[in-house]
Parts: C-alpha cells; structure tokens; sequence
C-alpha cells in the first residue's frame, strides 16, 4: 500500500499503484527543500470537432522554461483524443506532462482541482501557473485551498529571483502594481492570457508523457454552454478600439462592421465601457483584459498607462486628432484627424471594394 492510503487521484478501488510515473516522488509533505521545477496547467477547449491548447498556454510553458532550471511540468484533463497536442507542449518546452484521462470531456472543478492538488504533492514543482481564464481563475483557488498554498491570481508579469517567484498583478484597484513573493511552496499564481509571447516551438523534442485516471467527485457538470454573442478580446488577432475621442453612437456600429469585413474584433477603452457603448468584457487595459494581436487599432484612444498595461501588439495604429496624444508615441503609424470620420471612410472604402482604400500594412 502506498503513502495516500488509496485517496489520491491515482488510485483506482481505494489502492494506489505500486508504481510511480516518473517525475513523481512519493513525498507528501510539499517540501522547501525538494520543491522544483514549474507546473502549467494546460487548460484545452474543443472548437470544430477539434481539441486545442488555450492560446494562453504556449506563452505560459515558455515562460516557465524561461523561470526555471529545473522541469516543466504540465497537466492536462480531458478525454485520449488530447494525445495531438503532446507534441506541441514538448514542442513549447514541457519536459513532462501529466494527462489527467477524464473520458466525460466536460470540465469539472472539484475533480480537476483535487487532481491537481494530488499531482502537486507528489510532483513538488517549485511553482504552479494557470492561465488566468475563466477555467483558471475558478480552479486555482480551490487548488490553493487544498494545497494550503499562496496565490497570486492575475498577474500581469512573472520573474523568479532563483526558486523564489517575484509576481506583479494591480492591486489597491489598480492604482499600483504590486510585486508579491510567496512564502510557501508552491508558488501559485494565475497569469492573464496574452501577457507572454508564443515561445518559437522546437520541432520534434520529446518528452515524458503520464497518463492518469481522473477521479470523480459527488458532482458532476453535465454540460457548458457558452454565451452566444461573446468575444475573447484577448484572443484576437486584429482589434478595432474605440476610446473616448469616438463621439458618434453609430461608428460603433461602423467598427463592428468593419471588424466583419477584415476578420478583426471590437474592444474598447475604460472610458468607451464606462460610457456603457461596449461592454466592459470588451476593455483593455490594468483592470480590463490584456491583448497581444497582430495589429491594434485605437480609434480615440489617448493611451493611458492603465490602458497600455493591457496592450501587447505587434503593431499599432492610432487614429487620435491630437497630435501628441501618448497613444501616437507608441503607434507604428498615426493618423491625425477625427475618429469617426475615419471610421465611417475606412467602412465606405472597405464596403465599395476600393483597391487601396484601406492600407494598413
Ligand atoms: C485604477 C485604474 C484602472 C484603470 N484601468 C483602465 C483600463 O483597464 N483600461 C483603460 O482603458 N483605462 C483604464 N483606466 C482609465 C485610464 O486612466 C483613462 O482614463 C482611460 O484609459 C481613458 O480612456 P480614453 O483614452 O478612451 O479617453 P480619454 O482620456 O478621454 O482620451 C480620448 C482621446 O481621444 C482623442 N480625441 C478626442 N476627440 C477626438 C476625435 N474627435 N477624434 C480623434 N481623437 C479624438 C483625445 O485627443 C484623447 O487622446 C484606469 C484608471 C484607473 C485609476
């Protein structure tokens, strides 16, 4: 009989199997001296019959490679069809990873979390990060319950000073950033999605992968349904934002019509949500969501510092009718005039097909 008396999440009838996967120790005690390496927890969706890696989780295993010296630990829950993804979570930089077999398919905190809760007592990571999701700002606490371990949830940036995990999120509402270090182990911490780019895969790496048999609890989830109607702003690739400097009621419907034609999303300043035009699900910034796309586009945008906390593009494009207006210093290209016009010319040109109507190469 092992040192779980039959309870962990291993077990099958009350008795665990006598032998360990690797990477795991048969330590129980979550101790300072042992605790190493990262776990991510690799939150998966389904979307056309297809499973797939939240986009958060690439930037999150390559920032754990980044932290540590010791291994990257992953788990992931869901049914055998998860098998494609090993290769790119090896690829990202997982040395080992944990397939937690739940052949329902249908998240479920309680079991995913005492799952998670077992794998840390027995894997002792150093740290433990989740995506800072619905999924992870639900399960992470409840992990941190169980663990009796400190949490950080929301971070906006991670470093480590050796084992030792220097996590930075808003705090005191957001009027200052606030770095915390935990004073157990492990370090827990949600980071919000888009925070660390996409590390560059390295094609064919291998890794070890641990297959295990979720258990389940007295509840059960039946079914999730999403929200018709909603977007993630922070997983788009191209964003239309709409701040303060957009004066007209129907350039709003402009955007959205003009994010259909070019295959982009709609979000917004705090000032744009508070106005009650968009939703505040659709703010970016300290206290809305952080964006990494391609391009952004700030129609009206001054470019605040609680704003710009939440923008990581590639390229930025500010339409803003003052000149020096923040947001222009840190566009690749500006635009001086009037938001709404350009709005309402940008849809005109897109929607009369004119060549070169619209550049924003
Ligand atoms: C704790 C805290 C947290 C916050 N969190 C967030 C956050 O998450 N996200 C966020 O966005 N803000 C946040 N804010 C608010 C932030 O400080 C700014 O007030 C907000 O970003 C301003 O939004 P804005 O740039 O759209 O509006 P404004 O500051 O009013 O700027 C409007 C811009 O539009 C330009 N403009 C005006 N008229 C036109 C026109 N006709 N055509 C073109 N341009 C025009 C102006 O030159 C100006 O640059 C937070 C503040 C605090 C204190």
């Amino acid at each position: 009989m092992s040192d779980c008396g039959g309870s962990c999440s291993t077990c099958t009838d009350g008795e665990c199997r006598d032998r360990l996967p690797p990477g795991m120790l048969r330590v129980y005690d979550l101790d300072q001296e042992v605790a190493d390496g990262i776990l991510v927890y690799a939150e998966v969706y389904k979307a056309d019959g297809s499973w797939r890696l939240h986009p958060a989780v690439p930037g999150l295993v390559g920032k754990a490679a980044e932290l540590t010296t010791g291994r990257v630990f992953a788990v992931i829950f869901g049914p055998a069809e998860l098998k494609p993804l090993y290769e790119a979570l090896f690829s990202y930089g997982v040395d080992t990873l944990y397939h937690m077999r739940d052949p329902k398919a249908v998240y479920s905190p309680e079991p995913y979390a005492d799952a998670s809760a077992d794998l840390c007592r027995r894997v002792l990571p150093a740290a433990f990060l989740l995506p800072a999701t619905p999924q992870g700002r639900e399960v992470a606490p409840m992990i941190a319950a169980r663990l009796d371990a400190g949490l950080t949830a929301d971070c906006t940036s991670i470093e480590a000073d050796g084992r030792t995990l220097m996590m930075t999120r808003p705090a005191l509402g957001g009027n200052i950033s606030a770095t915390i270090a935990a004073s157990g182990f492990p370090q827990m911490a949600t980071i919000r999605p888009g925070t660390f780019p996409d590390p560059v895969p390295e094609a064919g790496r291998k890794g070890t992968v641990v297959s295990l048999v979720l258990r389940g609890s007295g509840r059960e989830v039946r079914e999730v349904r999403a929200v018709e109607g909603t977007e993630d702003v922070s997983e788009a690739k191209v964003l239309i934002s709409l701040g303060n400097g957009v004066r007209r009621r129907e350039s709003v419907d402009a955007a959205f019509r003009i994010a259909a034609l070019i295959g982009a999303t709609v979000s917004c300043s705090r000032a744009m949500a508070d106005r009650g035009w968009l939703p505040h699900s659709r703010q970016v910034g300290q206290s809305g969501k952080t964006v990494s796309p391609d391009l952004y586009i700030a129609f009206g945008i001054s470019g605040s510092v609680q704003h710009m906390a939440g923008v990581r593009a590639k390229r930025i494009v500010s339409v803003n009718r003052d000149p020096d207006a923040p947001m222009n210093s840190s566009a690749d290209k500006a635009i001086i005039g009037d938001a709404d016009a350009v709005l309402r010319s940008m849809l005109r040109s897109l929607e009369e097909g004119l060549d070169g109507g619209v550049d924003l190469s």
